[in-house]
């Protein structure tokens, strides 16, 4: 045995890393050192228990922390074997039905159906049993559905439990859905798990054959299992028995993926005669955060409780930063960001959101500021896919000879142009030496079939229409209008979490839009606004590839457990971010988004930045915001508050922004006094478009129509909300 390796860590450290036979389960706060118990004890039972490497079996949920733990592994055991097995629960399943489907009669090259596939099967299976969407929203039936087999449920059981007209036709739709993933040898991620216990449960000889293959099995994050892994959790360990279980109850953020915190909270029944363990140093954090996490997260009535100590020191302050809005939020974390780079590298630094859409602001303000950054387990704002959809619009409405775009948009969303119309299209733009765009315009379609010659003829005319739109329309208004004569946005269904991320992304990318026209109106440069937005765009994209130091990581709070840095950023603090809309009302869900806060601020060594906006633009338009009731759970003098200086400003200029364009009016020094509305007649001035007179006006307030002949350009519609108008 290796002396070193033990000098490492505390007494109950020590402890669970040489725990004997039997199950146990360390049962502690953020930052005690759990995974690190892990770690330690893998390589102790390898280097001083001689147990061999391949007969251990450790595993965890996300990608990122298994990779942290096979390094820190790896690191430990030096020169000696490594486990067969350190990665996620998902990988390990997988890894056994590779090995023996053919017993579930899987066939061997049987493919994973990812969220679209799964999407399009659970459409075909219910259009088969005759069950309609309008009723039967898909989304709970595919939530129903994994409820289901994380509960081990089949459909046959789930038939035989169904009474009543909805439950009958939902497990209708699973037994046809199941049938339907068969046909397509594929299974989805819930039957990874579902599959990996019955392989263990139903043949006896492989389920024999693999436990005794598992002398030691070490599990993180434990929290966070649903049923499904915890019988596989239970299938595997039996004999032996030679469970560590590692977890936080405070930390379970997958409740709706089918966690189930009792797993953990009553340990001791799943697993008899279990020691339970538990650490109560933080190494992590400085008292401040660790008092401010504890406070917070002790509303929860749904935990064993427990208290947390560091001799780490009060370190500095948290600072919580009232901003004016979303942009000035992001303004003044680029900016705190600077000032800590002195102190720490940029890789040491997070930001963590809750939502997807909200990386956005912050993508944009880092690139201003010239700090690299690098999203960590998602898509960089502006490559996801419907946003480059959105994007290969406009190229292709700045220059429709921009064939890679107009390829991407010709069928999107479908309009009936077909893979074999778009082969000839390019054969016959390649025929002729030009671009598609030309042998669309040029025609003649004729030779076309009627119903591709329909489709390309509207495409063609859509394409003129919203060309024309594009030289009369602010930026804003035009994605409007895109939108709306392209019925794009109808491609994604509200009753998908995924796709309402979507929706949520496009309505981020009016925001962008907007944000970029206000800015523009006092640039002054008079490039052309569709072009310089493009640009922008492109740069901000082309960030990922900047040398130099590795940038600072920005991600959701979902994807940070487990993680530390010496500064972390939590923003967006408010009323239906954190708490998400979705938490509304019920008691147990706003827990688990407290417990998200609890894991964003343990997250942080040193620093801890929150930070809440008095409004935020939700496609394009300014929503007022509350500050969010978690954060009154922290004690005041935890905290060092900050306000925007124009978070007042802002309040009066609103009043304003009623008559006269957004952003205009709220930066203006001076506001104009209410009582001004442009009236037919009146001069005004519009930022790039310049003097002209107001002919008419249609309709009320943000949405008026003002009809203006402008001097130099001549007579043009615009919309209040986007004219940026300022009387003269
Ligand atoms: P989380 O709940 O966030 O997953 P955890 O309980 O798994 O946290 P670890 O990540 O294992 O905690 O440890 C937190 C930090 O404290 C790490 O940087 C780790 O190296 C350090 N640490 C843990 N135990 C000790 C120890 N005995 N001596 C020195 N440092 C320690
Ligand atoms: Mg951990």
């Amino acid at each position: 045995m290796s002396p070193d390796l033990l000098a490492d860590l505390n007494d109950e450290q020590r402890a669970a890393v040489t725990h004997g036979d039997g199950p146990q389960l360390v049962l502690a706060g953020a930052g005690s050192g759990k995974t690190r118990v892990i770690t330690y004890r893998v390589a102790w039972l390898v280097r001083a228990r001689g147990v061999d490497p391949g007969a251990i079996v450790a595993v965890t949920f996300t990608n990122k922390a298994a990779g942290e733990m096979r390094d820190r592994v790896e690191r430990l055991l030096a020169t000696w074997p490594l486990p067969t097995f350190v990665g996620t629960f998902h990988r390990y399943a997988l890894k056994l039905l590779r090995r023996y489907g053919d017993r579930l009669e899987l066939p061997r090259d049987f493919a994973i159906l990812d969220g679209e596939d799964q999407r399009s099967i659970l459409t075909r299976a219910m259009a088969d049993e005759g069950v309609p969407e309008a009723s039967f929203p898909p989304r709970s039936l595919a939530a129903a559905i994994s409820t289901a087999k994380n509960q081990l449920i089949g459909p046959e059981r789930y038939a035989a439990e169904a009474h009543g007209y909805y439950p009958e036709r939902v497990a209708r739709v699973f037994r046809r859905y199941q049938a339907l993933c068969r046909q397509a040898a594929g299974i989805d991620f819930d039957d990874m798990l579902v599959l990996a216990v019955r392989l263990l449960v139903e043949h006896p000889e492989i389920g024999d054959r693999l436990r005794r293959g598992v002398e030691h099995l070490l599990v993180d994050e434990f929290q966070d299992t649903n049923h499904a892994q915890l019988r596989l959790v239970a299938e595997l360990a039996a004999p032996s028995g030679n469970l560590t279980a590692v977890g936080d109850e405070d930390q379970g953020i997958y409740r709706w993926r089918g966690a189930d915190l009792a797993n953990i909270l009553d340990f001791e029944g799943h697993f008899p005669g279990a020691t339970v363990r538990k650490l109560e140093r933080n190494y992590r954090s400085t008292s401040t955060i660790l008092d401010a996490a504890n406070a917070v997260v002790a509303h929860n009535r749904l935990r064993r409780g427990k208290r947390l100590w560091t001799d780490a020191g009060r370190g500095e302050r948290i600072a919580l930063y009232r901003a004016a809005d979303d942009q000035d939020e992001a303004r003044w974390v680029a900016e705190s960001v600077g000032r800590l780079r002195a102190r720490f590298a940029l890789a040491d630094l997070a930001v963590l959101v809750r939502t997807n859409a909200q990386t956005r602001a912050f993508e944009d303000e880092f690139f201003r500021a010239g700090i690299p950054y690098s999203l960590v387990g998602g898509v960089r704002f502006y490559e996801r896919a419907e946003i480059k959809d959105l994007i290969a619009y406009l190229r292709v409405l700045r220059n429709p000879r921009d064939d890679f775009s107009l390829l991407r948009i010709l069928n999107q969303p479908p309009r009936g142009i077909g893979k074999t119309t778009v082969a000839q299209l390019v054969e016959r733009a390649a025929a002729a030496g030009g671009v598609v765009w030309d042998a669309l315009e040029l025609g003649p379609l004729d030779s076309f079939p009627p119903r591709a010659r329909t489709a390309l003829t509207a495409f063609r005319d859509l394409v003129r229409d919203l060309r024309r739109a594009a030289s009369e329309l602010p930026l804003p208004a035009l994605l409007d209008e895109l939108l709306a004569r392209t019925g794009y946005a109808g491609l994604f269904r509200r009753e998908d979490d995924e796709d309402l991320g979507r929706l949520e992304n496009i309505q981020e990318f009016l925001s962008a839009a907007q944000e970029f026209t206000e800015a523009r109106a006092f640039g002054g440069d008079d490039e052309d606004l569709l072009t310089a937005f493009l640009d922008h765009v492109a740069l901000v994209t082309d960030l990922d590839r900047w040398d130099g130091e590795r940038g600072l990581s920005l991600m959701t709070l979902h994807s940070a457990k487990g993680l530390e840095f010496s500064g972390v950023f939590l923003p967006g603090l408010e009323e239906g971010l954190l708490p998400h809309f979705n938490a509304h009302g019920r008691p147990e869900d706003v827990e688990e988004e407290r417990r998200l806060f609890y894991v964003g601020m343990t997250r942080a060594r040193e620093r801890l930045h929150l930070s809440t906006a008095r409004r935020r633009r939700i496609a394009g338009r300014y929503q007022d915001q509350l500050a969010s009731p978690l954060l009154a759970e922290v004690p005041e003098e935890l905290l060092e508050i900050t306000e925007s200086p124009t978070l007042y400003r802002d309040e009066r200029a609103r009043a304003i922004d009623q008559y006269f364009g957004r952003g205009r009016a709220a930066e203006a020094p001076e506001p104009e006094p209410a009582g001004r509305r442009p009236k037919r007649g009146a001069r005004v001035r519009h930022p790039t478009l310049g003097p002209g007179v107001i002919l008419e006006l249609e309709g009320e307030g943000d949405d008026t129509k003002i009809t203006i002949f402008f001097d130099r350009a001549g007579k043009k519609k615009l919309i209040a909300r986007y004219a940026a108008l300022e009387l003269v």
